[in-house]
C-alpha cells in the first residue's frame, strides 16, 4: 500500500495481467476462478494504438473467421452471442456474418467470461514498469500508478506490414499477415495470391495456401530466400509455389467493391516494374513483440521477444513476474497456444503468490 497523501492511498492488486488477447482473457479466467480478484490493463483507444495495430483485444481482433479454435464448430453463433455478452457491448460489435466464430467474437466471449468470475478491467495503456522493488510499480498512459505483488506481461506482437497506404486500404479485404487465420477465406480459393517475404515464415504461408489457391506467387526482395534449408527444398518442389526474385511489393492494387485485385511490383535490380493479378496478398516479413515499454527491466531475446527463463514454466527474468502468449513466442503464435500459455501463467503466477503467502 502506497500513501499519496490527504488520505489516498494506492491498494496493491495480487496479480496485474497486462494485454487483452487470448493469453491475457485466459490468465484471466483462471486467476478469478482462483479469486485473486485479477486487474486486466486492456489497452487503450488511442489513434496511436490503432496506427501500429495494437488495439485492445489483441491480433485476432483484426482478423475475420476462426476456424481452428476448438470448441466452435457450426452452429447458431448469433443467438449464443446474444445471450452470453454484455447488451452494451454486444450492440457495438459487428454483425455476425456466418457460421464458426469471428476472432472479435471469440475475443469478446473470453472477456465476457473473464468478467463473469469477477475480473476488473482498465482501459489503459501500461507505459512504464518498475520490477526494481516489490511489490511492482505500473504506470498508465497519463500517469496514474498501480501496484501489483504478481504481474503477468501478456501484450503479444504485432505483424509487420511494409507501411504503404494501400496496404491499409485493403487490409481484411485481401491483404492479411496471417495465412492460418485467414486462407481459407472464399476469396482466396482457387485464386492466385501473392506472399511477400522470404523467411520461414513466408514459405509455410505459401505452402499452406496452396491447398487453396489456384498458384502462389512468393515475392522475395533477393536472389535467395532466408528460410532454413527444408523449406526451401519445400517451396521449389510445391507446383503451386512461382517464386517472383528481387521484387518488392510496391503497391496494392483493387477497388471498393472487390478489394484486391492485384498487386504492383517493383524490381531491386533495375528491372520493369510488373502487375500481376491477384485476390489476396499475405504479408511475412517478420513480427515485433509489444515489448518496447518494458525497457530493458525484463530480459529478452535477441528478436525482442520476453525469455522464459525456466522450460515448461512461465516464469520471466524477474521472480513474479510471467509472461503469456505471443510476447514470448515466436514460434507457434496460434491463439489456442496463446491461451494455454496463459492458463499456465495464471497458475505460476498463484502458486507464485501461495509460496510468499500474499
Ligand atoms: P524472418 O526469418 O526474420 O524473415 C523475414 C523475411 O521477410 C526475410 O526474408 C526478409 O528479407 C523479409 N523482409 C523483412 N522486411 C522486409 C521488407 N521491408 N520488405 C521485404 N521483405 C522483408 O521472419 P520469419 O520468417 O517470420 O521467421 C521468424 C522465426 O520463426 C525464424 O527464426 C524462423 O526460422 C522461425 N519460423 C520457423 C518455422 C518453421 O520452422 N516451420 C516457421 C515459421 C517461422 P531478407 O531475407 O532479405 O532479410
Amino acid at each position: 500500500m502506497v500513501d499519496l497523501g490527504k488520505g489516498f492511498q494506492i491498494v496493491t492488486e495480487k496479480v496485474i495481467i497486462i494485454g487483452s488477447g487470448p493469453a491475457a482473457w485466459t490468465a484471466a479466467i483462471y486467476a478469478a476462478r482462483a479469486e485473486l480478484r485479477p486487474l486486466v490493463v486492456e489497452g487503450a483507444l488511442t489513434e496511436e494504438n490503432r496506427l501500429a495495430g495494437t488495439l485492445p483485444m489483441g491480433q485476432l481482433n483484426l482478423t475475420t473467421e476462426v476456424e481452428n479454435f476448438p470448441g466452435f464448430p457450426s452452429g447458431d453463433m448469433e443467438a449464443y452471442l446474444d445471450s452470453s455478452i454484455d447488451a452494451n457491448r454486444r450492440s457495438i460489435m459487428a454483425p455476425h456474418r456466418k457460421e464458426g466464430v469471428s476472432g472479435p467474437e471469440l475475443m469478446e466471449l473470453m472477456r465476457q467470461q473473464a468478467l463473469n468470475f469477477g475480473t476488473r478491467v482498465l482501459d489503459d495503456d501500461v507505459t512504464e514498469v518498475d520490477f526494481h522493488a516489490r511489490p511492482f510499480r505500473l504506470t498508465m498512459l497519463g500517469g496514474t500508478q498501480l501496484e501489483s505483488h504478481a504481474v503477468i506481461v501478456a501484450t503479444g506482437a504485432r505483424a509487420n506490414y511494409l507501411g504503404l497506404p494501400s496496404e491499409d486500404q485493403f487490409k481484411n479485404r485481401g491483404v492479411s499477415a496471417c495465412a492460418v487465420c485467414d486462407g481459407a477465406l472464399p476469396r482466396f480459393r482457387n485464386k492466385p495470391l501473392v506472399v511477400v517475404g522470404g523467411g520461414d515464415s513466408a514459405v509455410e504461408e505459401a505452402d499452406y495456401l496452396s491447398k487453396f489457391a489456384c498458384v502462389v506467387h512468393l515475392i522475395h526482395r533477393r536472389d535467395q530466400l532466408r528460410a532454413s534449408k527444408i523449406m526451401v527444398e519445400r517451396a521449389m518442389e510445391n507446383p503451386k509455389i512461382n517464386i517472383l526474385w528481387n521484387r518488392g511489393l510496391q503497391e496494392v492494387l483493387g477497388n471498393d467493391k472487390e478489394g484486391v485485385t492485384g498487386v504492383r511490383l517493383a524490381s531491386t535490380v533495375g528491372e520493369p516494374a510488373l502487375e500481376v493479378a491477384v485476390t489476396g496478398v499475405f504479408l511475412a516479413i517478420g513480427h515485433t513483440p509489444n515489448t518496447a515499454f518494458l525497457k530493458g527491466q525484463l530480459a529478452l531475446t535477441d528478436k525482442k521477444y520476453i525469455q522464459w527463463v525456466t522450460p515448461q514454466r512461465t516464469f520471466t527474468s524477474v521472480e513474479g513476474v510471467f509472461a503469456a502468449g505471443d510476447v514470448a513466442d515466436d514460434y507457434y503464435r496460434q491463439a489456442i497456444t496463446a491461451a494455454g500459455s496463459g492458463c499456465m501463467a495464471a497458475l505460476d503466477a498463484e502458486r507464485w503468490l501461495a509460496a510468499q503467502r500474499l
